[in-house]
């Protein structure tokens, strides 16, 4: 009951990658960076089970991004010019790559990590991958001329991905979108069935992170334009309370999420942010156990995993490990309140 797990990625060690930079530069190149990437990925492995998660995530060592790490094993995408692109609505400028060709993926994709993960813990394992909606959003699109279709497309690269990732021992797959809360009507139709596609066959449990972004100043500012309460989870929640997908991971603590909105996700199981990734201050055990409670008026024990709000990525180390710790403690806490 109460099984804690982070949203996905965490800080880059400074000797694998630049700290704090959502699309940070590798501190090596070839074999040498692949061995750092896998031994950041073991490093991380061992620090959730030390600050005792229940399960435990590769942390996307190895990927330089949430959505150009998976691209980067696509064929019919140009990395080598990219261009400026407003993203999430024009939120925010990214370098992106560009989509020439139709698709089709290389090889594999997260092999590496995956089964890093699944040989070093014996715990449950999740593994995060972009969500397609989120992908079409983070490139520029040069040949299918139709967001639809270019979703669907990456939907079936996903698909191969992941039935792959299940194959190597995943236990939970998660497809992040938080172009979700962007997009509002869109998501709900063909965002929320590109999703699906992207889980065809899969018996493992799947799940979708829908957040509003990690703690940069685009976000922030963001933010401060939503006012006093935030209602796009109430436009897509009943879309995939509707679908095949098993969890959503939201953003609650130190957010104007109204936490009633949790309340349409019956049936699902609910991964409820209660450590904010956007503020450096860690929280107490008491105010994690607060924020569960909350949660708990509209999701039941069984179906409630606290969580982190979004990724660690650009975070401090110190700072990312230290809020895992108030997690684990603060759920602790929540569990002997129950009793
Ligand atoms: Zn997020």
């Amino acid at each position: 009951m109460l099984d804690t797990v982070i949203a996905g990625s965490l800080p880059k060690p400074a000797w694998l990658a630049e700290t704090q930079k959502l699309w940070p530069q590798w501190k090596a190149t070839g074999d040498e960076l692949l061995q750092a990437k896998r031994d950041a990925t073991l490093l991380w492995i061992k620090l959730q089970e030390d600050a005792g998660l229940d399960i435990i995530g590769d942390g996307e060592q190895a990927r330089q991004h949430f959505v150009h790490g998976f691209l980067e094993q696509v064929e019919g995408i140009d990395f080598e010019h990219k261009v400026t692109m407003g993203i999430r609505d024009g939120r925010y400028d990214a370098q992106v790559p560009q989509v020439v060709a139709p698709l089709k993926l290389k090889g594999r994709v997260h092999a590496l990590e995956a089964q890093l993960l699944r040989a070093h813990t014996k715990k449950k394992v999740k593994f995060t991958l972009p969500g397609p909606m989120t992908i079409v959003d983070t490139v520029a699109d040069r040949c299918y001329g139709s967001k639809v279709d270019m979703a669907m497309a990456f939907a079936d690269l996903l698909n191969q991905e992941a039935l792959a990732l299940q194959a190597d021992g995943v236990d939970i797959i998660q497809f992040d979108e938080p172009a979700f809360n962007v997009y509002l009507k869109d998501a709900a139709t063909w965002g929320v069935q590109a999703l699906e596609r992207a889980a065809k066959g899969l018996t493992c449990t799947t799940a979708v992170h829908i957040c509003y972004g990690y703690g940069i100043k685009a976000n922030l500012d963001w933010k401060e334009t939503l006012g006093q309460q935030w209602r796009q989870y109430e436009a897509i929640f009943p879309a995939i309370a509707a679908s095949s997908i098993n969890q959503v991971s939201l953003e609650c603590y130190h957010s104007h999420v109204r936490p009633h909105l949790m309340g349409l996700l019956a049936g699902k199981d609910v991964m409820v942010g209660v450590i904010d990734v956007a503020s450096d201050e860690v929280e107490t055990a008491e105010q994690v156990a607060d924020t569960i409670g909350k949660a708990l008026q509209y999701v039941p024990k069984h179906r409630l995993f606290p969580c982190t709000n979004c990724g660690m990525a650009p975070m401090n180390r110190d700072i990312a490990l230290a809020k895992l710790k108030a997690l684990t403690e603060g759920a602790a806490l929540a569990r002997q309140r129950l009793d």
